[in-house]
């Protein structure tokens, strides 16, 4: 994680702070519902998934 708290996400394809990271976490484990984050609109749970599955921030 680089200094100023922003990660790179592959799902947005831009750098993201880290709490939004763990909210789409957080959707992406079924924790809370996709409609509580408005930044992964028109994303699918399935692309949701697969993105932070296999997203080195999850490791
Ligand atoms: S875990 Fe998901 S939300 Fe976080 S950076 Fe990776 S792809 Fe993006």
């Amino acid at each position: 994680m680089s200094e100023n708290n922003l990660i790179k996400c592959k799902l947005l394809k831009k750098e993201i702070a880290a709490g939004l990271c763990q909210d789409i976490f957080s959707v992406s484990c079924k924790l809370i519902k996709r409609e509580a984050v408005k930044e992964i609109d028109g994303y699918t749970q399935e692309q949701i998934e697969k993105a932070c599955e296999s997203c080195p921030y999850t490791d």
